[in-house]
């Protein structure tokens, strides 16, 4: 996955790095590293994170107007000060970042051996940084040109940043299936990034790299765009709308607990301007003008990954509920590889946070590439995956920057539901009362989601009970399941316990081994036909003596009687209850990591968005 930043202009480039560094570090961070360029470049790099790296340099050489940082994820090599990014090229004149892996490198590492290159690191990026240099020499030409042959010569995936001594200032970045923006300053200062977020404190006026095109930078000019290629772009230049104090923590001690707490506004903002009570109608924008290719699909196959998977889990159980359309959900990378049944007739609808998640993207183009219309759910706006779709909504859940997905989770499942109620209207099989009904419901659920965040002080008690426990299982039935498998995820991710979850009824098919007194099961046990159902598996349960954690109904009380422990949330329509059942689970998995002293933002060996498959 990997950050990535860079910077041209007349002002000191190390701060500006660093700090981009700061806010890219939800990507990766097992190493991080800073290229900087006097008359010849400064290397700093170490293992550990941007912090670390601070203190390696301590009152080191930062000098320099123009110059790159990267903070890792690593994929070749184990994370270490050799590994960590920018690396140089053999005589030491290029200085290169990358986010990505060179599939072929293995080859082309050989080839240059063979032409005398010598390797330190372990890594795919030092491959690519040898092989530019070996260009530039025998053919004689610019560091751009250099940078096009090479990248004819990969294969595989990338956003790259370079300099080279022999053309100091210049930057040149080129993009393959990794992100990276381009902020142009006031001066014709430039700023790179893998996100917008380090570059909206100093312009808001961005050009999002397209794949297979490359920059040349260089301060005080205007910016040249060309394609591998070597034809020539014009820049699309876009204005920003991302906010600076979205980016910051407010008060909280973790994004994460902000994220939690954002989510009545989040929900509201993924409602906003889509559901008119007055009129009484859904409008999804981005999603009408594909309103009838959805209604007559074969099948919607949702592709996703993680957190969003499970958005799309709850999805299909409100589309073929409401709008009475075959929706299946997949896995992006393993539908990617399994040879899908696709044809035009169908509808992909793609779900991201980040809307750059490697695997999403290539399922997304397989589908394509098959004639299916192609649909994204995505947060960020202008990613990749939002410029790759036929249509699609963003979320609107603004910027989420812990690494355990929160809002984003809730604004899908909003945008779902919304969709469902559009397609379920439209097509008339729900009945307008019923379909009214739940409009009112749904505009509701920012203040239930209010509600069930006053559970956060016994949460936190309960969460002081369990945090040395070492297995936990998640139960749900119907439109719980997904959230029993969500919150297992949360505790998995930033906990480090080991959780499962499991629709109720498949306990008793495996699972139900394993529950004894030293197991907590926690159990979604809200209003809803299954409630009898889930009341049988809670007994289950108690008969061999687990201990039960049960996020019920405000005002429940046959659960309450059967229940170790009991939180209430309000009451919601069935089929909205993700919604407000996911945010005690969210909080018992933040309060339990932070009991254990985890890193909640950062937890180990995972980053935000999953740029690499
Ligand atoms: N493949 C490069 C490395 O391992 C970059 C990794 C990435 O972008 O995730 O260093």
């Amino acid at each position: 996955m990997c950050g990535i930043v860079g910077y041209t202009g007349s002002k000191d480039a190390y701060p500006i790095l660093i700090k981009g560094l700061q806010r890219l570090e939800y990507r990766g961070y097992d190493s991080a590293g800073v290229a900087l360029m006097n008359d010849k470049t400064t290397l700093h790099k170490c293992k550990g994170k941007v912090v670390d790296l601070q203190n390696h340099i301590g009152s080191g050489l930062t000098t320099g107007t123009a110059g790159i940082g990267h903070t890792r994820w690593a994929t070749h090599g184990e994370p270490n000060d050799v590994n960590a990014h920018p690396h140089t090229s053999m005589s030491g004149d290029i200085v290169l970042i990358h986010n990505g892996i060179i599939e072929n490198y293995d080859s082309v590492r050989k080839e240059l051996i063979h032409r005398g290159y010598t390797f330190h690191s372990e890594t795919d990026t030092e491959v690519l940084v040898n092989l530019i240099e070996e260009i530039k020499k025998s053919e004689a030409c610019s560091l751009s040109e250099a940078i096009r042959k090479a990248l004819n010569e990969v294969i595989g995936a990338y956003a790259i940043v370079v300099m080279s001594n022999s053309e100091p200032g210049t930057l040149v970045a080129a993009k393959k299936s990794s992100p990276l923006v381009i902020g142009i300053g006031p001066d014709k200062d430039y700023y790179l990034a893998s996100d917008a977020t380090p570059i909206v404190e100093y312009t808001k006026n961005v050009v999002y790299l397209e794949d297979g095109e490359i920059a040349e930078i260089i301060p005080g000019k205007d910016l040249k765009l060309f394609t591998i290629q070597k034809q020539n772009v014009t820049p699309y230049i876009q204005e920003l709308e991302l906010q600076l104090e979205q980016l910051e923590k407010s008060g909280y001690d973790h994004f994460m607990l902000k994220e939690i707490y954002e989510q009545p506004r989040s929900v509201r903002d993924s409602l906003r301007g889509r559901l008119n009570l007055a009129a009484g109608l859904v409008h999804l924008g981005g999603m009408a003008d594909y309103e009838q290719k959805l209604l007559n699909a074969n099948r919607i196959t949702i592709v996703a990954c993680g957190t969003s998977w499970h958005a799309g889990l709850v999805g299909e159980y409100l589309i073929e509920d409401l709008a009475r359309i075959p929706v299946e959900v997949e896995y992006a990378s393993e539908f990617r590889y399994r040879n899908p049944i696709i044809t035009e007739k169908d509808v992909v609808i793609a779900i991201s946070q980040s809307g750059e998640t490697a695997d999403t993207l290539a399922a997304l183009e397989l589908a394509k590439s098959k004639g299916a219309t192609i649909l994204g759910i995505c947060n960020v706006v202008g990613s990749t995956i939002s410029r790759t779709t036929h249509g699609g909504s963003y979320t609107h859940a603004g910027p989420e920057i812990g690494v355990a997905s929160t809002k984003a989770f809730t604004s899908q499942v909003t945008v779902l539901s919304l969709l469902a109620l559009m397609l379920g209207n439209k097509k008339g099989s729900i009945e307008r009362s019923k379909f009214l009904r739940l409009l009112y419901g749904l505009n509701e659920i920012p203040e239930k989601i209010e509600r069930a965040l006053q559970t956060n002080d016994l949460v936190e008690l309960i969460s002081a009970k369990f945090k040395d426990a070492s297995n936990f299982l998640y139960l749900g039935r119907g439109y719980c399941f997904p959230v029993a498998l969500e919150g297992a995820l949360k505790l998995k991710e930033i906990s480090y316990i080991h959780a499962e979850g499991y629709p109720a009824a498949e306990m008793k098919h495996g699972p139900i081994a394993l529950i004894d007194e030293e197991m907590p099961v926690v159990v979604i046990a809200t209003k809803g036909p299954s409630y009898e159902k889930v009341v049988s598996n809670i007994q289950e349960v108690k008969a061999r003596k687990g201990v039960l954690i049960a996020i019920v109904t405000e005002g429940d009380t046959q659960v309450k009687e059967m229940a170790d422990y009991t939180i209430e949330i309000p009451e919601t329509d069935e089929i909205f209850s993700p919604l407000v059942a996911s945010v005690p689970l969210q909080l018992l998995s933040y309060h339990i990591a932070v009991m254990r002293e985890c890193n909640v933002d950062q937890p180990r060996n995972l980053a935000k968005s999953v740029t690499v498959e």
